[in-house]
């Protein structure tokens, strides 16, 4: 299911660098070749984009580089700068503060704050500027085996429907995420940096009763801290929690639940749940980043 017809589209099949994965790793490294007029194509397990707002949090070199791929403009306009936190307890304010302070020694940049946007506009931005370019995404396709020699590396690509074709390139690089197929398949190990952290939930939610201009905590409810963090360009909020052992995706009875028993206000507060995941923050590199033909 391409995304959209483009000049590349009809030449798909023979690329100079397949990259796995439309996550915002691949679609900037795609953004990045298409422009230096590199044959490129994304191939992309999920049939449509990510929509949940997930990482939304723009670090300062990370804006240098979307700045650098030309996205930059498009994400100020998508964002806003992290808003002052607000505290809760017992169904009050309790203080305004800060969750980054400006460090005056810190090196210059134009962009000296983190810029806040969620996860499914960063990408689509990426997205809209990699089409824009005559760049190439392909849903519903997922890399299922690879195997490489001196001379090029060869593809077993599967489609949602089950079909399968094999592609031909000389460079691929896997932008799969930490559960990488890529990694996996040419056998580099991960070196994980301490254990993992608890488990939490996130989710995009509705709420009434709260203001958009504050990121909002309580850092007291029952079962660890809640908070809403206000998503710029929509009514949005992104709920964070941690949670007492691993979960699946919690569903929106489960989220209503948990802003119900940690925070003051009520279940009936939840107006929507729009998305939901649970993770386990972790830190972890893999050993190597290269293997022949293969990134
Ligand atoms: C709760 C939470 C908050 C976060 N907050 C921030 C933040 O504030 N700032 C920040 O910078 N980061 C944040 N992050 C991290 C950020 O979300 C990730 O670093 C980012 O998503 C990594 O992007 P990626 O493109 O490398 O991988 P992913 O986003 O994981 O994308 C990988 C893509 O590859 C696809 N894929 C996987 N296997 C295959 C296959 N075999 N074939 C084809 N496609 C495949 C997947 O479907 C997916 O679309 C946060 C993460 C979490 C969980």
């Amino acid at each position: 299911m391409p995304a959209h017809p483009s000049p590349q589209a009809e030449s798909k099949d023979a690329v100079d660098v397949l990259i796995v994965g439309a996550g915002p790793t691949g679609l900037a490294l795609a953004v990045d070749l298409v422009r230096r007029g590199v044959c490129t194509l994304v191939v992309e397990a999920a049939d449509r984009p990510f929509s949940g707002s997930r990482g939304l949090s723009l670090q300062p070199r990370t804006q240098e580089v979307l700045d650098d791929i030309g996205v930059m403009d498009a994400l100020r306009e998508a964002g806003r700068p992290l808003p002052p936190m607000q505290t809760w307890r017992n169904g009050r304010r309790d203080g305004e503060w800060r969750l980054v302070e400006r460090d005056p020694q810190a090196p210059v940049t134009r962009y000296p704050v983190q810029w806040l946007v969620p996860q499914w506009r960063t990408q689509q931005i990426l997205q809209d500027r990699l089409l824009a370019l005559g760049g190439v995404v392909e849903y519903g396709t997922r890399l299922t085996a690879l195997h490489q020699t001196d001379q090029l590396v060869q593809a077993e690509l599967t489609q949602t429907d089950g079909s399968r074709r094999t592609l031909n390139m000389p460079y691929l690089v896997g932008a799969d995420g930490g559960r990488s197929t890529v990694r996996e398949a040419l056998g580099i190990k991960m070196k994980t940096e301490g254990g993992a952290l608890h488990a939490a939930v996130v989710a995009d939610v509705r709420v009434d009763g709260l203001d958009h201009d504050h990121w909002h905590t309580w850092p007291d409810g029952p079962g660890g801290e809640l908070l809403l963090c206000p998503l710029p360009g929509t009514d949005q909020f992104q709920l964070t929690t941690p949670v007492g052992g691993e979960e699946g995706d919690p569903c929106p009875q489960r989220i209503r639940e948990l802003i119900a028993t940690r925070t003051h206000l009520s279940a009936t507060a939840v107006t929507d749940v729009q998305w939901t995941s649970s993770y386990k923050p972790r830190t972890a590199l893999a050993e190597r980043f290269r293997d022949k033909r293969v990134f």
